[in-house]
Protein backbone atom coordinates (compact mmCIF):
# COMPACT_ATOMS: atom_id res chain seq x y z
CA UNK A 1 0.00 0.00 0.00
CA UNK A 2 1.32 3.68 -0.98
CA UNK A 3 2.41 4.87 2.19
CA UNK A 4 -0.29 8.33 2.89
CA UNK A 5 0.63 11.54 3.62
CA UNK A 6 -0.58 13.67 6.65
CA UNK A 7 -1.52 17.48 5.00
CA UNK A 8 -0.78 19.71 8.83
CA UNK A 9 -3.61 22.10 8.11
CA UNK A 10 -2.82 25.18 10.19
CA UNK A 11 -3.82 28.76 9.04
CA UNK A 12 -4.25 27.38 5.30
CA UNK A 13 -7.65 26.33 5.40
CA UNK A 14 -8.40 26.03 2.19
CA UNK A 15 -7.53 23.51 -1.23
CA UNK A 16 -7.39 26.05 -3.66
CA UNK A 17 -3.27 27.23 -4.04
CA UNK A 18 -2.59 25.25 -1.06
CA UNK A 19 1.29 23.91 -1.64
CA UNK A 20 1.74 21.86 0.98
CA UNK A 21 -1.57 19.75 -0.56
CA UNK A 22 -0.51 20.05 -3.47
CA UNK A 23 2.76 18.77 -2.95
CA UNK A 24 1.05 15.42 -0.77
CA UNK A 25 -1.62 14.92 -4.13
CA UNK A 26 1.32 14.20 -6.72
CA UNK A 27 3.04 11.75 -4.17
CA UNK A 28 0.02 9.47 -2.11
CA UNK A 29 -3.29 9.16 -0.58
CA UNK A 30 -3.63 12.36 1.48
CA UNK A 31 -5.28 12.94 5.08
CA UNK A 32 -5.67 16.15 6.30
CA UNK A 33 -4.82 17.17 9.87
CA UNK A 34 -5.92 19.84 12.29
CA UNK A 35 -4.41 20.38 15.90
CA UNK A 36 -6.18 22.51 18.42
CA UNK A 37 -2.73 23.09 19.69
CA UNK A 38 -2.03 23.91 23.25
CA UNK A 39 1.58 26.25 22.65
CA UNK A 40 0.60 29.53 21.66
CA UNK A 41 -1.42 32.30 22.28
CA UNK A 42 -5.08 30.64 22.64
CA UNK A 43 -7.57 31.82 20.26
CA UNK A 44 -10.15 34.25 21.79
CA UNK A 45 -13.47 33.11 21.39
CA UNK A 46 -14.71 35.12 18.07
CA UNK A 47 -11.36 33.42 16.59
CA UNK A 48 -12.35 30.40 17.72
CA UNK A 49 -15.48 30.25 16.84
CA UNK A 50 -14.30 31.35 12.68
CA UNK A 51 -11.45 28.20 12.83
CA UNK A 52 -13.99 25.50 13.91
CA UNK A 53 -16.63 26.34 11.30
CA UNK A 54 -13.95 26.73 8.85
CA UNK A 55 -12.25 23.40 9.67
CA UNK A 56 -15.82 22.12 9.53
CA UNK A 57 -15.92 23.18 5.93
CA UNK A 58 -12.46 21.49 4.86
CA UNK A 59 -13.65 18.13 6.41
CA UNK A 60 -16.32 18.15 3.85
CA UNK A 61 -13.54 18.31 1.28
CA UNK A 62 -10.89 15.80 2.30
CA UNK A 63 -10.75 12.89 5.00
CA UNK A 64 -9.71 15.37 8.27
CA UNK A 65 -8.33 13.86 11.32
CA UNK A 66 -9.02 16.80 14.34
CA UNK A 67 -6.51 16.39 17.12
CA UNK A 68 -5.71 18.11 19.97
CA UNK A 69 -2.49 18.55 22.45
CA UNK A 70 1.18 19.57 21.51
CA UNK A 71 2.41 19.11 18.39
CA UNK A 72 5.83 17.92 18.91
CA UNK A 73 3.94 14.69 20.51
CA UNK A 74 0.75 14.87 18.45
CA UNK A 75 1.71 14.82 14.94
CA UNK A 76 4.60 12.37 14.96
CA UNK A 77 2.43 10.18 16.90
CA UNK A 78 -0.61 10.05 14.17
CA UNK A 79 2.46 10.12 11.93
CA UNK A 80 3.69 6.59 13.55
CA UNK A 81 -0.09 5.21 14.24
CA UNK A 82 -0.59 5.80 10.04
CA UNK A 83 2.82 5.08 8.88
CA UNK A 84 2.59 8.18 6.70
CA UNK A 85 4.65 11.31 5.83
CA UNK A 86 3.94 14.37 7.05
CA UNK A 87 3.73 18.20 4.92
CA UNK A 88 2.66 21.48 5.85
CA UNK A 89 2.71 25.63 4.79
CA UNK A 90 5.27 27.27 6.70
CA UNK A 91 3.79 29.58 9.55
CA UNK A 92 5.93 32.78 10.69
CA UNK A 93 5.29 32.19 14.78
CA UNK A 94 5.88 28.98 16.68
CA UNK A 95 8.89 28.04 14.66
CA UNK A 96 10.61 26.19 17.07
CA UNK A 97 7.60 23.91 17.42
CA UNK A 98 7.94 23.21 14.21
CA UNK A 99 11.07 22.62 13.75
CA UNK A 100 11.20 20.03 17.04
CA UNK A 101 8.47 18.54 14.92
CA UNK A 102 10.41 18.49 11.45
CA UNK A 103 13.60 16.91 13.77
CA UNK A 104 11.75 14.22 14.86
CA UNK A 105 10.00 12.62 11.52
CA UNK A 106 11.72 15.08 8.56
CA UNK A 107 8.24 16.61 7.08
CA UNK A 108 8.51 19.15 4.32
CA UNK A 109 7.54 22.52 4.84
CA UNK A 110 5.84 24.85 1.60
CA UNK A 111 5.69 29.02 1.01
CA UNK A 112 2.74 30.18 0.57
CA UNK A 113 1.25 31.48 3.89
CA UNK A 114 2.79 35.09 2.59
CA UNK A 115 3.71 36.38 -0.84
CA UNK A 116 7.03 36.82 0.15
CA UNK A 117 9.51 35.32 2.91
CA UNK A 118 10.55 37.70 5.78
CA UNK A 119 14.34 36.70 4.98
CA UNK A 120 13.71 38.17 1.58
CA UNK A 121 12.63 41.46 1.32
CA UNK A 122 15.81 43.86 2.84
CA UNK A 123 16.87 46.73 2.52
CA UNK A 124 20.14 47.49 0.76
CA UNK A 125 22.07 47.02 3.38
CA UNK A 126 20.33 43.94 4.16
CA UNK A 127 18.30 43.78 6.99
CA UNK A 128 15.05 43.86 7.52
CA UNK A 129 12.45 47.25 6.38
CA UNK A 130 11.07 49.10 9.27
CA UNK A 131 9.24 51.53 7.46
CA UNK A 132 6.31 50.49 5.55
CA UNK A 133 6.45 52.54 2.00
CA UNK A 134 9.83 51.19 0.93
CA UNK A 135 8.77 47.71 2.11
CA UNK A 136 5.54 48.07 -0.46
CA UNK A 137 8.16 48.57 -3.22
CA UNK A 138 10.44 46.24 -2.38
CA UNK A 139 7.46 43.67 -2.38
CA UNK A 140 6.09 45.17 -5.42
CA UNK A 141 9.38 45.13 -7.03
CA UNK A 142 9.68 41.16 -6.26
CA UNK A 143 6.29 39.96 -7.36
CA UNK A 144 6.83 41.82 -10.78
CA UNK A 145 9.75 39.86 -10.99
CA UNK A 146 8.32 37.00 -10.00
CA UNK A 147 4.63 37.07 -10.21
CA UNK A 148 2.83 34.36 -7.85
CA UNK A 149 1.60 31.58 -9.85
CA UNK A 150 -1.43 30.12 -7.83
CA UNK A 151 -2.31 26.90 -7.80
CA UNK A 152 -5.49 25.10 -8.70
CA UNK A 153 -7.55 22.93 -5.81
CA UNK A 154 -5.59 19.40 -6.98
CA UNK A 155 -7.33 16.24 -7.71
CA UNK A 156 -6.56 13.87 -4.75
CA UNK A 157 -6.58 10.76 -3.53
CA UNK A 158 -8.20 10.44 0.11
CA UNK A 159 -6.28 8.31 2.30
CA UNK A 160 -8.35 5.47 3.90
CA UNK A 161 -7.91 6.22 7.36
CA UNK A 162 -10.65 6.54 10.42
CA UNK A 163 -9.94 9.92 10.94
CA UNK A 164 -12.85 9.60 13.87
CA UNK A 165 -10.66 6.98 15.89
CA UNK A 166 -8.10 9.21 15.70
CA UNK A 167 -9.79 12.20 16.32
CA UNK A 168 -9.75 14.00 20.39
CA UNK A 169 -10.11 17.73 19.82
CA UNK A 170 -13.08 18.58 22.10
CA UNK A 171 -16.33 19.67 19.87
CA UNK A 172 -16.99 22.71 21.55
CA UNK A 173 -20.89 23.62 22.37
CA UNK A 174 -22.03 27.11 20.16
CA UNK A 175 -21.78 29.55 22.79
CA UNK A 176 -25.46 32.08 22.80
CA UNK A 177 -23.65 34.86 21.03
CA UNK A 178 -22.40 32.81 18.21
CA UNK A 179 -25.55 33.77 16.78
CA UNK A 180 -24.97 37.01 16.03
CA UNK A 181 -21.21 35.89 14.70
CA UNK A 182 -23.23 33.58 12.33
CA UNK A 183 -25.70 36.10 11.18
CA UNK A 184 -22.85 38.24 9.91
CA UNK A 185 -20.11 35.66 9.24
CA UNK A 186 -19.86 32.68 6.99
CA UNK A 187 -16.43 31.25 7.61
CA UNK A 188 -15.14 28.63 4.98
CA UNK A 189 -13.00 28.50 1.97
CA UNK A 190 -15.91 28.86 -0.86
CA UNK A 191 -17.16 31.61 1.39
CA UNK A 192 -13.62 33.34 1.11
CA UNK A 193 -13.95 32.74 -2.83
CA UNK A 194 -17.22 34.02 -3.36
CA UNK A 195 -16.76 37.29 -1.49
CA UNK A 196 -13.08 37.53 -3.36
CA UNK A 197 -14.82 36.87 -6.73
CA UNK A 198 -18.04 39.21 -5.96
CA UNK A 199 -15.30 42.00 -4.74
CA UNK A 200 -13.12 42.08 -7.87
CA UNK A 201 -16.16 42.02 -10.18
CA UNK A 202 -17.60 45.68 -8.04
CA UNK A 203 -13.93 46.62 -9.04
CA UNK A 204 -14.75 45.50 -12.72
CA UNK A 205 -18.11 47.15 -13.00
CA UNK A 206 -16.97 50.66 -11.88
CA UNK A 207 -17.11 50.35 -8.18
CA UNK A 208 -14.42 51.93 -5.97
CA UNK A 209 -12.24 50.59 -3.26
CA UNK A 210 -12.68 53.32 0.05
CA UNK A 211 -11.33 52.42 2.93
CA UNK A 212 -12.45 55.66 4.75
CA UNK A 213 -16.25 55.01 4.15
CA UNK A 214 -17.41 53.88 6.83
CA UNK A 215 -20.67 53.27 6.33
CA UNK A 216 -20.46 51.99 2.58
CA UNK A 217 -19.02 48.42 2.53
CA UNK A 218 -16.51 49.35 0.21
CA UNK A 219 -13.48 47.24 1.61
CA UNK A 220 -12.99 43.58 0.50
CA UNK A 221 -14.13 42.27 3.86
CA UNK A 222 -11.73 39.29 3.17
CA UNK A 223 -9.41 39.80 6.64
CA UNK A 224 -10.73 36.80 8.43
CA UNK A 225 -10.69 34.60 5.48
CA UNK A 226 -7.31 35.54 5.02
CA UNK A 227 -5.93 35.16 8.60
CA UNK A 228 -7.58 31.49 8.25
CA UNK A 229 -5.81 30.84 4.99
CA UNK A 230 -9.05 30.46 3.01
CA UNK A 231 -7.50 32.20 0.90
CA UNK A 232 -4.65 32.60 -0.31
CA UNK A 233 -2.54 36.23 -0.42
CA UNK A 234 -0.50 34.94 -4.20
CA UNK A 235 -4.39 34.21 -5.70
CA UNK A 236 -5.70 37.47 -4.32
CA UNK A 237 -2.74 39.26 -5.67
CA UNK A 238 -2.36 37.10 -9.30
CA UNK A 239 -5.90 37.55 -9.44
CA UNK A 240 -6.49 41.48 -8.34
CA UNK A 241 -3.09 42.19 -10.55
CA UNK A 242 -4.84 40.62 -13.62
CA UNK A 243 -8.06 42.83 -13.26
CA UNK A 244 -5.82 46.14 -12.94
CA UNK A 245 -4.01 44.99 -16.01
CA UNK A 246 -6.92 44.51 -17.89
CA UNK A 247 -9.41 47.35 -16.67
CA UNK A 248 -7.45 50.40 -16.87
CA UNK A 249 -10.46 52.17 -14.89
CA UNK A 250 -10.16 49.45 -12.25
CA UNK A 251 -6.38 49.87 -11.71
CA UNK A 252 -6.11 52.59 -9.11
CA UNK A 253 -8.74 50.67 -6.57
CA UNK A 254 -7.24 47.54 -7.15
CA UNK A 255 -3.51 48.77 -5.97
CA UNK A 256 -5.27 50.48 -3.40
CA UNK A 257 -6.46 47.15 -2.35
CA UNK A 258 -3.70 45.42 -2.69
CA UNK A 259 -1.24 48.08 -0.65
CA UNK A 260 -3.47 46.87 2.40
CA UNK A 261 -2.94 43.61 1.10
CA UNK A 262 0.88 44.41 1.73
CA UNK A 263 0.24 45.67 4.99
CA UNK A 264 -0.51 42.39 6.18
CA UNK A 265 2.89 41.51 4.87
CA UNK A 266 4.36 44.02 6.74
CA UNK A 267 2.99 42.87 9.95
CA UNK A 268 3.76 39.36 9.58
CA UNK A 269 7.32 40.45 8.55
CA UNK A 270 7.60 42.32 11.94
CA UNK A 271 6.59 39.87 13.79
CA UNK A 272 8.66 37.09 12.65
CA UNK A 273 11.51 39.53 13.17
CA UNK A 274 10.08 40.98 16.84
CA UNK A 275 8.33 37.78 17.98
CA UNK A 276 6.07 38.42 21.35
CA UNK A 277 5.20 41.65 20.27
CA UNK A 278 1.78 41.14 21.39
CA UNK A 279 3.76 41.39 25.14
CA UNK A 280 6.20 43.90 24.38
CA UNK A 281 6.21 47.61 23.15
CA UNK A 282 8.81 47.11 20.10
CA UNK A 283 10.51 50.82 20.71
CA UNK A 284 11.95 50.25 24.26
CA UNK A 285 10.94 53.66 25.05
CA UNK A 286 7.59 53.09 25.68
CA UNK A 287 8.70 50.48 28.68
CA UNK A 288 8.67 53.72 30.76
CA UNK A 289 5.20 55.04 29.10
CA UNK A 290 2.96 55.83 32.74
CA UNK A 291 0.33 53.76 31.05
CA UNK A 292 -2.81 52.13 33.47
CA UNK A 293 -2.36 48.36 33.18
CA UNK A 294 -4.09 45.45 35.28
CA UNK A 295 -2.57 41.96 34.57
CA UNK A 296 -4.91 39.98 33.34
CA UNK A 297 -7.57 42.19 33.42
CA UNK A 298 -9.75 39.96 30.89
CA UNK A 299 -8.62 36.16 31.47
CA UNK A 300 -8.43 34.59 28.08
CA UNK A 301 -10.68 31.51 28.92
CA UNK A 302 -13.26 34.23 29.84
CA UNK A 303 -15.63 34.05 26.80
CA UNK A 304 -16.62 37.61 25.99
CA UNK A 305 -15.95 39.12 29.71
CA UNK A 306 -16.08 42.46 30.14
CA UNK A 307 -13.18 43.61 32.22
CA UNK A 308 -14.09 43.45 36.02
CA UNK A 309 -15.64 46.08 37.72
CA UNK A 310 -12.64 47.72 39.51
CA UNK A 311 -13.19 47.83 43.31
CA UNK A 312 -10.20 49.33 43.90
CA UNK A 313 -8.85 53.31 43.21
CA UNK A 314 -5.90 51.88 41.87
CA UNK A 315 -7.65 50.08 39.10
CA UNK A 316 -10.09 52.85 38.35
CA UNK A 317 -8.87 52.40 34.53
CA UNK A 318 -11.05 49.07 34.44
CA UNK A 319 -14.21 50.49 34.79
CA UNK A 320 -13.50 52.83 32.07
CA UNK A 321 -12.14 50.10 30.14
CA UNK A 322 -15.41 48.50 30.72
CA UNK A 323 -17.06 51.46 29.32
CA UNK A 324 -14.92 51.31 26.61
CA UNK A 325 -15.27 47.34 25.53
CA UNK A 326 -19.55 48.03 26.09
CA UNK A 327 -19.29 51.22 23.70
CA UNK A 328 -20.73 53.08 26.58
CA UNK A 329 -17.77 55.91 26.13
CA UNK A 330 -20.07 59.22 25.52
CA UNK A 331 -18.28 59.83 22.16
CA UNK A 332 -20.24 58.31 19.16
CA UNK A 333 -18.02 57.30 16.66
CA UNK A 334 -16.43 55.07 19.58
CA UNK A 335 -19.36 54.05 20.43
CA UNK A 336 -20.67 52.90 17.38
CA UNK A 337 -17.03 51.09 16.58
CA UNK A 338 -17.21 48.75 19.33
CA UNK A 339 -20.78 48.03 19.17
CA UNK A 340 -20.32 46.76 15.69
CA UNK A 341 -17.44 45.02 16.81
CA UNK A 342 -19.42 43.31 19.97
CA UNK A 343 -22.46 42.84 17.47
CA UNK A 344 -20.50 41.20 14.80
CA UNK A 345 -17.16 40.56 15.45
CA UNK A 346 -15.69 43.14 12.69
CA UNK A 347 -15.09 46.60 13.02
CA UNK A 348 -14.17 49.36 9.60
CA UNK A 349 -10.10 49.79 10.35
CA UNK A 350 -10.61 53.52 10.73
CA UNK A 351 -12.60 52.93 13.67
CA UNK A 352 -10.46 50.81 14.75
CA UNK A 353 -8.21 53.29 14.85
CA UNK A 354 -10.06 55.86 16.71
CA UNK A 355 -11.15 53.50 19.17
CA UNK A 356 -7.79 52.28 20.32
CA UNK A 357 -6.78 55.61 20.00
CA UNK A 358 -9.23 57.15 22.72
CA UNK A 359 -8.15 53.96 24.74
CA UNK A 360 -4.31 54.39 24.31
CA UNK A 361 -4.27 58.31 24.54
CA UNK A 362 -7.86 60.09 25.67
CA UNK A 363 -8.01 57.45 28.19
CA UNK A 364 -4.15 56.30 28.88
CA UNK A 365 -5.08 53.39 29.30
CA UNK A 366 -1.78 50.40 28.10
CA UNK A 367 -2.61 49.08 24.42
CA UNK A 368 -2.52 45.80 25.85
CA UNK A 369 -5.96 45.79 27.34
CA UNK A 370 -7.11 47.14 24.05
CA UNK A 371 -5.17 44.75 21.71
CA UNK A 372 -6.37 41.70 24.41
CA UNK A 373 -10.08 42.74 23.97
CA UNK A 374 -9.98 42.88 19.87
CA UNK A 375 -8.18 39.40 20.00
CA UNK A 376 -10.85 37.87 21.93
CA UNK A 377 -13.77 39.19 20.11
CA UNK A 378 -12.06 40.08 16.67
CA UNK A 379 -13.40 37.36 14.01
CA UNK A 380 -9.89 38.20 12.19
CA UNK A 381 -7.76 38.51 15.19
CA UNK A 382 -4.40 37.80 14.35
CA UNK A 383 -1.40 37.05 15.68
CA UNK A 384 0.66 39.47 14.30
CA UNK A 385 -1.45 42.11 12.69
CA UNK A 386 -3.55 43.09 15.71
CA UNK A 387 -0.93 43.44 18.19
CA UNK A 388 1.22 45.30 15.48
CA UNK A 389 -1.80 47.62 14.48
CA UNK A 390 -2.26 48.31 18.15
CA UNK A 391 1.28 49.12 18.99
CA UNK A 392 1.29 51.26 15.53
CA UNK A 393 -2.07 53.50 17.28
CA UNK A 394 -0.34 53.81 20.45
CA UNK A 395 2.88 54.81 18.92
CA UNK A 396 5.18 52.36 20.33
CA UNK A 397 5.93 50.45 17.12
CA UNK A 398 7.84 50.68 13.91
CA UNK A 399 6.34 53.19 11.57
CA UNK A 400 3.60 53.81 13.98
CA UNK A 401 1.63 57.29 13.69
CA UNK A 402 3.96 59.51 16.37
CA UNK A 403 2.38 59.32 19.97
CA UNK A 404 1.29 62.95 19.92
CA UNK A 405 -1.19 62.41 16.72
CA UNK A 406 -4.32 62.13 18.91
CA UNK A 407 -7.65 61.84 16.44
CA UNK A 408 -10.16 63.80 17.81
CA UNK A 409 -13.05 61.44 17.47
CA UNK A 410 -15.35 64.23 16.76
CA UNK A 411 -13.78 65.43 13.98
CA UNK A 412 -12.80 61.81 12.45
CA UNK A 413 -16.83 61.41 12.44
CA UNK A 414 -17.76 64.28 10.75
CA UNK A 415 -14.78 63.53 7.90
CA UNK A 416 -15.97 59.83 7.92
CA UNK A 417 -19.18 59.94 8.29
CA UNK A 418 -20.56 62.96 7.58
CA UNK A 419 -24.20 61.73 7.23
CA UNK A 420 -24.05 60.06 10.28
CA UNK A 421 -25.00 56.87 8.76
CA UNK A 422 -22.66 54.79 10.62
CA UNK A 423 -22.62 56.46 14.01
CA UNK A 424 -26.75 56.14 13.69
CA UNK A 425 -26.68 52.02 12.92
CA UNK A 426 -25.18 51.41 15.99
CA UNK A 427 -25.58 53.96 18.30
CA UNK A 428 -29.25 55.43 17.23
CA UNK A 429 -29.20 57.24 20.65
CA UNK A 430 -26.18 59.21 20.03
CA UNK A 431 -28.27 62.32 18.59
CA UNK A 432 -30.94 62.27 21.54
CA UNK A 433 -30.85 63.95 24.84
CA UNK A 434 -30.44 60.73 26.47
CA UNK A 435 -27.00 60.08 24.97
CA UNK A 436 -24.51 60.60 27.73
CA UNK A 437 -21.55 63.44 27.66
CA UNK A 438 -18.19 61.88 26.99
CA UNK A 439 -16.35 59.90 29.81
CA UNK A 440 -13.48 62.35 29.73
CA UNK A 441 -13.22 65.83 27.91
CA UNK A 442 -11.49 65.23 24.32
CA UNK A 443 -9.30 68.26 25.04
CA UNK A 444 -8.48 67.98 28.69
CA UNK A 445 -7.75 64.36 27.98
CA UNK A 446 -5.24 65.11 24.97
CA UNK A 447 -3.41 67.26 26.54
CA UNK A 448 -2.90 64.59 29.74
CA UNK A 449 -1.67 62.18 27.15
CA UNK A 450 0.74 64.90 25.64
CA UNK A 451 2.25 65.77 28.64
CA UNK A 452 2.56 61.98 29.57
CA UNK A 453 4.65 61.48 25.99
CA UNK A 454 6.73 64.28 27.46
CA UNK A 455 7.22 62.55 30.88
CA UNK A 456 8.33 59.58 29.07
CA UNK A 457 10.57 61.71 26.65
CA UNK A 458 12.38 63.32 29.13
CA UNK A 459 12.28 60.23 31.67
CA UNK A 460 14.25 58.12 28.92
CA UNK A 461 16.09 61.32 26.88
CA UNK A 462 18.25 62.28 30.30
C1 LIG B 1 -6.09 48.44 16.36
C2 LIG B 1 -6.19 47.60 15.12
C3 LIG B 1 -6.22 46.21 15.21
C4 LIG B 1 -6.28 45.42 14.06
N1 LIG B 1 -6.31 44.04 14.18
C5 LIG B 1 -6.33 43.28 13.07
C6 LIG B 1 -6.34 41.86 13.17
O1 LIG B 1 -6.30 41.29 14.26
N2 LIG B 1 -6.40 41.13 12.01
C7 LIG B 1 -6.43 41.73 10.77
O2 LIG B 1 -6.48 41.02 9.77
N3 LIG B 1 -6.40 43.07 10.66
C8 LIG B 1 -6.36 43.86 11.76
N4 LIG B 1 -6.35 45.22 11.63
C9 LIG B 1 -6.25 45.81 10.28
C10 LIG B 1 -7.53 46.20 9.56
O3 LIG B 1 -8.37 46.94 10.41
C11 LIG B 1 -8.31 45.01 9.02
O4 LIG B 1 -7.47 44.15 8.31
C12 LIG B 1 -9.40 45.53 8.07
O5 LIG B 1 -10.31 46.35 8.77
C13 LIG B 1 -10.12 44.38 7.46
O6 LIG B 1 -11.14 44.81 6.59
P1 LIG B 1 -11.12 44.35 5.07
O7 LIG B 1 -10.84 42.90 4.98
O8 LIG B 1 -12.38 44.88 4.47
O9 LIG B 1 -9.84 45.16 4.56
P2 LIG B 1 -9.44 45.73 3.13
O10 LIG B 1 -9.36 47.22 3.29
O11 LIG B 1 -10.27 45.20 2.05
O12 LIG B 1 -7.93 45.24 2.98
C14 LIG B 1 -7.58 44.01 2.35
C15 LIG B 1 -6.79 43.14 3.30
O13 LIG B 1 -5.56 43.77 3.64
C16 LIG B 1 -5.20 43.43 4.98
N5 LIG B 1 -5.10 44.66 5.76
C17 LIG B 1 -5.75 45.83 5.56
N6 LIG B 1 -5.35 46.76 6.46
C18 LIG B 1 -4.42 46.17 7.24
C19 LIG B 1 -3.63 46.60 8.34
N7 LIG B 1 -3.70 47.84 8.82
N8 LIG B 1 -2.80 45.69 8.91
C20 LIG B 1 -2.69 44.43 8.45
N9 LIG B 1 -3.40 43.97 7.41
C21 LIG B 1 -4.26 44.81 6.81
C22 LIG B 1 -6.30 42.52 5.52
O14 LIG B 1 -5.90 41.18 5.33
C23 LIG B 1 -7.48 42.87 4.63
O15 LIG B 1 -8.42 41.86 4.49
C24 LIG B 1 -6.30 46.04 12.79
C25 LIG B 1 -6.27 47.44 12.70
C26 LIG B 1 -6.23 48.22 13.85
C27 LIG B 1 -6.17 49.71 13.71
Amino acid sequence: MTRPIIVWFRDDLRLTDNTALHWAAERGPVVGLTVDETVGRPLGAAARWWRRHSEASISEKLPLIRAKGDPREVVPRIAQALGAEVTWNRRYHLTDVDAAVKERIGATSHPGFLLTEPWEVVTGSGTPFKVFTPFYKAVQALLIDAPPHPLEAPQFESADVDVAALSDADSVEEPAWSQTLAAHNTPGEDAALARFHEFLERLRDGGSYDNNDLAGGMTSGLSPHLRFGELSPGYVWAETAALADEYTAAAPHAWAFLRQVVWREFAWHRYYHVPKMETRNVRGQFDHFDWAWTERAVPSSDEHAFAHQAMDPETEHLDELAQWQRGETGVPLVDAGMRELWATGAMHNRVRMVAGSWLTKNLGIHWRHGEEWFWDTLVDADVASNPFNWQWVAGSGDDAAPYFRVFNPELQREKFDPNGAYVSKWVPEALTPMYPEPMVEIKESRKRALAAYDDMKAATES
